[in-house]
């Protein structure tokens, strides 16, 4: 999308609660990636509309999308994973802090281990959202798959990361890898036969996948 396009849909965004923006500018100084405000907003929007009683996260940075999302839908809980420590802590703290830590469970770890863990206990989700390493979309999603219920969803951020995706010819170097991995999750997303998906050029392009059966 043009910067100008998504500058626009920023400003058209209501004003929001002051924690959020103090979170936002704490994520901008101490250089932690979270979702952008389009974006975010856009995953809440699917979060108010289906209502998911278990929300599983992969990749909490300091927790800004979990709380958001939790926000949108105050009946749900959240599982979050999250591999760098001090993020982790970070985001302890703010939940902490915010009263929200009976409703998010944050886990310290790598989700290849995690999630095996999570599905080995049994554990079932109703919307899945995964934003972390984007070279590894495709195993977080094959092992977050059989927690999902029928009729849940898995949204994937960044599945477009900065227009490269479209544009492969254009791709500098250090990320021709990545950018390839994502083109292939991105095919397979369209062409599973569980799941319908459509993706969507909001943020750095977010999937939505709706699992059917
Ligand atoms: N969802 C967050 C938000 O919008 O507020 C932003 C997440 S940030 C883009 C990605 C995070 O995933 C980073 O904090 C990174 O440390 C974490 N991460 C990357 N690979 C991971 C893995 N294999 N397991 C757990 N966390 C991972």
């Amino acid at each position: 999308m043009s910067e100008k396009l998504n500058n626009y849909l920023i400003e058209t965004l209501p004003q929001q609660h002051q924690w959020v923006t103090e979170l936002e500018a704490k994520a901008k100084a101490d250089n932690v990636p979270i979702m952008d405000r389009a974006g975010i907003h856009f995953v809440m929007q699917l979060v108010r509309m289906s209502k998911p009683a278990r929300i599983l996260e992969v990749g909490t940075a300091i927790g800004y999308s979990a709380l958001r999302m939790l926000d949108a839908n105050p009946d749900s809980s959240i599982v979050t994973i999250e591999k760098d420590k001090e993020r982790y802590e970070e985001a302890i703290t703010t939940i902490d802090k915010l009263n929200r830590q009976s409703k998010i469970e944050v886990i310290l770890g790598d989700a290849l281990d995690k999630l095996m863990e999570l599905s080995l206990q049994k554990n079932t989700f109703d919307l899945i959202f995964i934003d972390a390493a984007k070279g590894q979309y495709q195993r977080f999603f094959e092992l977050a798959d059989p927690m999902l219920n029928k009729n849940g969803i898995i949204i994937s951020d960044n599945v477009l990361f900065r227009g490269y995706v479209a544009n492969p010819e254009n791709v500098p170097k250090r990320y021709e890898k990545m950018v390839e991995r994502l083109r292939k999750y991105n095919e397979m997303l369209m062409n599973h036969p569980n799941y319908t998906t459509s993706i969507v050029p909001i943020g750095d392009g977010v999937a939505i996948s709706y699992k059917q059966s």
